[in-house]
């Protein structure tokens, strides 16, 4: 898809036609070259690419407040099985809802996105504060998991959870560090106090954060991007950070629904269901596929 890569923005309409063969990092940087006060709610590692990224999800530092990317597609162009190239219309939207989510990788290829941008302060804060557990980590961890879906929606509240050497050891004792790499959608002096009374055990001072443009926090975070989560009891995962290890298809041939629905439900519950009809509708002899692609009921 490397060829294309157009991104065309309409800034009367806040919209931008994106070509699935873009990066995140040539999505950033085109929005921002054309204004100060427009982003998109996306990942933030610049090198992602667009199809997969928007058509599995999509999250990134401010989702909180805007969603994430697949809430903001309006529109698609999407090559199906038969060659045709369908726009919103004329796939339907059982289609258009498959590809904002379930992954484009079982429907067809498509070709670009048309999103709705979102307006953003032209000075955001950023700031990466990091406990271990001498420092208290543990109770201001505690109190993160109470607080970081609740408090202002313009602040993310990011945490990693690394092993780092011990600061206050001397024979290479390890301890283990929380790091709370944030952005907020406004300036130091507004977050400070909201901080003060939701986070106090932070301990968060004007020294920590540091003002720019959104553009320039999309580097911020992605220099500090380090890793996943992987949930437990059941396990689950996010269709867009793909585990093999959940289960997957046939290598060669097609897969039965009962078979496909153990990695299914993990990444997409009841909704597999329905993926699984929009797929039988839309690629009955299973055209595309891959070890986790959504099978057909056709092929079983
Ligand atoms: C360094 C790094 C940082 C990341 N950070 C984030 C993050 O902050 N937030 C987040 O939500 N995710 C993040 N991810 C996960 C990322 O969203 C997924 O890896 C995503 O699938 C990448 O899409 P891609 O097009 O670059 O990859 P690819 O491997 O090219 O594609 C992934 C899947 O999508 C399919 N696909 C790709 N393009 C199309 C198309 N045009 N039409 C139909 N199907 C297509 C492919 O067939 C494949 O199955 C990160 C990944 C990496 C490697």
């Amino acid at each position: 898809m490397r060829n294309l890569r157009t991104i065309s923005i309409d800034t009367r309409g806040n919209t931008a036609w994106i070509q699935t063969g873009a990066t995140l990092g040539e999505v950033y940087y085109t929005i921002a070259a054309t204004s100060r006060t427009l982003a998109f709610p996306a990942g933030v590692c610049p090198t992602v690419g667009v199809g997969g990224h928007f058509s599995g999800g999509g999250y990134g530092m401010i989702s909180r407040k805007h969603g994430i990317a697949v809430d903001n597609i309006i529109d698609a162009v999407i090559i199906n099985a038969d060659g045709e190239i369908l726009n919103r219309d004329s796939m339907g939207e059982d289609l258009f809802w498959a590809i904002r989510g379930g992954g484009g990788t079982s429907f067809g290829i498509v070709v670009a996105f048309k999103v709705n941008l979102v307006t953003i302060p032209e000075t955001v804060t950023v700031f990466n504060v990091s406990r271990t557990l001498e420092q208290n980590a543990t109770q201001i961890v505690h109190k993160w998991q109470y607080i970081s879906d609740k408090i202002d929606e313009n602040l993310l509240l990011r945490l990693f959870i690394i092993s780092v050497r011990s600061p206050a050891a001397s024979n290479g004792n390890r301890t283990i560090q929380a790091s709370f790499t944030s952005l907020y959608l406004g300036r130091v002096e507004d977050l400070l106090p909201i901080m003060e009374q939701k986070f106090p055990e932070l301990g968060l001072v004007e020294q920590d954060c540091i003002e720019m443009s959104w553009i320039e926090s999309t580097l911020f975070f992605s220099y500090s991007y380090t890793a996943t989560f992987v949930s437990k009891s059941p396990r689950a995962a996010y269709f867009n950070y793909r585990d093999l290890d959940i289960g997957r298809n046939n290598i060669e041939g097609n897969t039965k629904y009962r078979q496909a629905s153990v990695w299914g439900f993990k990444y997409f519950e009841i909704n597999f269901n329905r993926l699984v009809r929009v797929k039988t509708k839309v690629d009955p002899s299973n055209f595309f596929r891959n070890e986790q692609s959504v099978p057909p009921l056709s092929s079983n």
